[in-house]
């Protein structure tokens, strides 16, 4: 058996939120940093809510960032099946076996019965939970409400006494069984509930720790008392804290974009994204700030995750992004890139391999995202070329447009590699107007490019059509 073995088990009710995706990562981390297996178990009892294509997605997803299953779906396993829709039998069997110890009993109530309960208690001021009002039926009151209709959940019946645990996080961890109601372990439908399947396939996976986030401590407990009623050893638990939004609530759609495939979309790449991830509330990166992957695994140390929120700062997040953007080789980058060119509607077959791929060494350095593509291409292609506000701002002065004209007027009898043209033409431009540094260069930049900013004019003008530059200028200047 190895030494570590610990899962990531989403159910696919929804698309993957990046603090799900934070809670594979730290899984996929440990197993990689120990020598371990992760697991992928896809966690969808939940039949209303669960859809295929959630679970599609989220494969792809993880896979996109890099996390890769030793185990699960798509992958043979010893352990399988890893879709707990496939493993209703297995469930049946260990609901047999805490019935046949006493552990278990039906309960009749229906979802109006239980809110009056509840509101009941929170009026009296005592904590909501399941009283046990089906706990001592008699067997002819049982046969009674069946007779009536109603299909029984199953409720475990909380042993009373202390749970404690040593949270590799969070370190002792403690909750009183008398303040836990007899909690559902299969529903009424007859499908398992969230607690009872984990704690089985928590078991027969193998798995030996459990690491996710500190809104399933709570549930933690519940999953002791069940291993402990199975006679199974519990695995060792790991909390993490939960990424929030900058009002410290926990992140969610209204504090902005929070799923995987929102940031892939925008143009993240998932190298950032891991990257970020990992830093977030947690300090065994030492204080550096761009680490590869294989040097997070390395580094990696559960016990150095905080214990308080990490909050979401997703200008941090670009600002990896364009860090990694800039170290991509223009190659893959170009790759990376086909999408987005698509999304902002360039003829991706019409455009020339080897002229892109300078552009793209050439726009680099400026993109955040690869989203941004689209308005950095702009200035190289005339059916683009549109002049904002302010380079019309500057090219409305009499020096500027002498400039314009110059510089036109010399272009069209250049000869030369369009370095030297350029070159050349703007030593004449100079000698003959007068005008230098900005007032020389903005002009020009402003009429070729039709903006104010963008990357070395020397270079933009090498990849601009020298034709279609001087039929920029010409609309420009009348000439
Ligand atoms: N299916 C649960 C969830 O998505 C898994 C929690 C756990 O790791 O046990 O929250």
């Amino acid at each position: 058996m190895d030494k570590y073995r610990v899962r990531f088990a989403p159910s696919p009710t929804g698309e993957l939120h990046v603090g799900n995706a934070r809670t594979a990562l730290f899984n996929w981390m440990f197993a990689r940093h120990n020598g371990g297996k992760f697991i992928l178990r896809i966690e969808d009892t939940d039949e209303s809510r669960s859809l295929i294509s959630y679970q599609t997605n989220l494969l792809n997803d993880l896979t996109w960032l890099g996390i890769d299953w030793d185990e699960g779906p798509e992958k043979k396993g010893a352990y399988g099946p890893y879709k707990q829709s496939e493993r209703l039998d297995i469930y049946a069997i260990h609901l047999q076996k805490l019935m046949a110890a006493d552990m278990v009993y039906p309960c009749y109530c229906t979802e109006e019965e239980l809110e009056e309960e509840r509101q009941a208690l929170i009026l009296s001021k005592r904590m909501p939970r399941y009283m046990g009002k089906c706990r001592n039926l008699t067997p002819e009151q049982r046969k009674e409400k069946e007779a009536a209709g109603r299909k029984p959940s199953f409720r475990f019946k909380v042993p009373a006494g202390t749970i404690e645990f040593t949270d590799l996080i969070r370190g002792t961890m403690r909750f009183e069984g008398t303040a836990i109601g007899d909690f559902i372990i299969v529903r009424s439908n007859g499908m398992p509930a969230y607690n009872f399947a984990v704690v089985i396939d928590d078991h027969l996976m193998g798995i030996t720790h459990v690491i996710r986030g500190e809104d399933h401590l709570s549930n933690t407990a519940l999953q002791i008392m069940l291993h402990r009623a199975f006679g199974f050893a519990p695995p060792i638990f790991a909390h993490h804290c939960l990424i929030l939004g900058h009002d410290r609530a926990k992140l969610s759609k209204r504090h902005g974009s929070v799923s995987v495939g929102e940031f892939r979309k925008k143009g993240i790449l998932p190298e950032a994204l891991i990257n970020y991830l990992g830093l977030l509330g947690s300090s065994f990166t030492e204080g550096r700030e761009v680490l590869s992957r294989e040097e997070m695994i390395a580094g990696f140390e559960l016990s150095r995750a905080s214990k308080s929120g990490a909050i979401f700062d997703e200008e941090k997040l670009r600002w990896l992004n364009a860090i990694y953007i800039r170290n991509c080789p223009t190659e893959d980058l170009v790759k990376r890139l086909k999408p987005f060119l698509v999304e902002a509607v360039y003829e991706v077959d019409k455009i020339d391999p080897v002229w892109f791929h300078k552009i793209v060494d050439l726009v680099k350095n400026d993109l955040t995202t690869l989203a941004e593509i689209g308005s950095h291409l702009e200035i190289f292609f005339d059916d683009r070329y549109v002049i904002t506000a302010e380079a019309k701002q500057i090219l409305e002065k009499e020096s500027a447009s002498q400039v314009v004209r110059t510089f036109a007027g010399y272009l069209k009898t250049a000869g030369g590699t369009p370095q030297e043209i350029y070159l050349a033409a703007i030593k004449y431009t100079k000698e003959k107007t007068g005008a230098k540094g900005k007032d020389l260069f903005m002009p020009i930049r402003a009429a070729l490019t039709g903006k104010v900013h963008g990357p070395e004019l020397d270079k933009v003008f090498a990849l601009i059509d020298k034709n279609a530059g001087l039929h920029r200028l010409h609309n420009l200047s009348g000439i």
